[in-house]
């Protein structure tokens, strides 16, 4: 894909005389242009050497532009000006000591006049005349009593493709607490350590619950909550760590609804025990990911939970029952995929659909 780039360049201190001449040239192109739309179609000329029995004296050059520059036009009527045009076999741009300078055909000769440039112009000359950039045409244009010439441009744009949005997926479990997976690339995040302060906390629950230790019990929760808030946290934000390095735009979780339930019933029987805590410790962490996500200006969206787990991510085969162990092999592709990981590959995939 092309597209074209004009830069306007200030003829350095042209002289009166000089000005005098690009004015001429510019009125006779101009009487040109509309002579020649006055004729009938067929009679127009095609060529400079017909146009100069219309025309006062100009270069054959800028006749033949001006016959391209007219029928470019739509269907014109009047020409209040029309600017001499050159194209890029008539006109020329050099650079003499570090000044640039440009040339092109006149009334009395071929002349070389220098310009004033900025550094994109600059840029742009360097480029021009590293062939990194086609010239196109070049016209001679006054404005507010100033001579300049609009030089044109085609400058190759690499078209963007549209960038397939990154998707990761998250699969919380157990065993492994967190699983992310975008593009083969995944994060683990073990239970490991968690599932032993539960059991410990759990034990110390039920010694408690025996000797009915209500205010000892309810300390324990609120501290088994704190240190369950605070993994959540450190969780979530090497979560997004993660997707931000990996360049993702969407996270995907399960939708847990069942445990959105329970945080609500956990709020109003102001209850502990293991089972909503893990829940609820779920629910957070989605919680938690969700909003930093957002805050990173990455979006999230939550699946329907069946199937992750039942489906190859590779192949698609479908499971009559749960892979056994964390490492599977599917008995179709034959592919080894750890059980997470393929149920966040899937939930990247929404193979089940977005929840609603
Ligand atoms: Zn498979």
């Amino acid at each position: 894909m092309t597209q074209t780039i004009t830069i306007k360049l200030k003829l350095y201190r042209p002289t009166h005389e000089k000005e005098k001449m690009y004015q001429l040239m510019t009125d006779r192109v101009t009487a040109f242009a509309n002579k020649y739309i006055s004729l009938e179609k067929k009679d127009r000329p095609k060529t400079s050497k017909q146009a100069k029995q219309y025309s006062e004296p100009l270069p054959s050059a800028v006749l033949t532009q001006a016959i391209r520059d007219i029928n470019g036009k739509k269907d014109p009527k009047y020409f209040k000006r029309l600017w001499c045009n050159f194209n890029n076999q008539n006109f020329k741009v050099e650079k003499e000591d570090g000044n640039w300078k440009v040339s092109f055909p006149t009334l009395e000769k071929r002349i070389g006049v220098p310009i004033e440039t900025s550094e994109r112009q600059n840029d742009c000359l360097e480029k021009l005349i590293n062939g990194e950039v086609k010239q196109g045409t070049a016209m001679l244009v006054k404005r507010r009593g100033r001579w300049y010439i609009h030089l044109s441009f085609e400058v190759y744009i690499e078209e963007k493709k549209k960038e397939k949005e990154k998707i990761m997926g998250i699969d919380l479990g157990l065993i492994d607490i967190l699983v992310a997976e975008t593009e083969g690339q995944t994060l683990f995040f073990s239970g490991g350590k968690l599932a032993y302060m539960r059991r410990h906390f759990k034990s110390l629950r039920s010694r408690l619950m025996k000797a009915r230790a209500y205010k000892k019990l309810k300390e324990l929760g609120d501290k088994e909550h704190r240190i369950a808030t605070d993994i959540n946290h450190k969780i979530s934000r090497a979560v997004i760590e993660f997707a931000k390095e990996q360049g993702v735009a969407k996270i995907r979780m399960e939708d847990l609804t069942g445990a959105r339930w329970e945080m609500k019933q956990r709020k109003k029987q102001k209850q502990d025990s293991g089972r909503s805590l893990q829940s609820w410790s779920f629910y957070q962490l989605q919680e938690f990911i969700e909003y930093k996500a957002t805050l990173t200006g990455i979006e999230v969206e939550y699946v329907n939970k069946d199937n992750t787990s039942m489906i190859c991510s590779v192949c698609g085969h479908k499971f009559t029952s749960r892979p056994k162990g964390r490492m599977f092999e599917c008995p179709s592709c034959g592919s080894i995929r750890h059980i997470d990981a393929n149920a966040a590959r899937n939930i990247a995939e929404a193979i089940s659909g977005i929840a609603s």
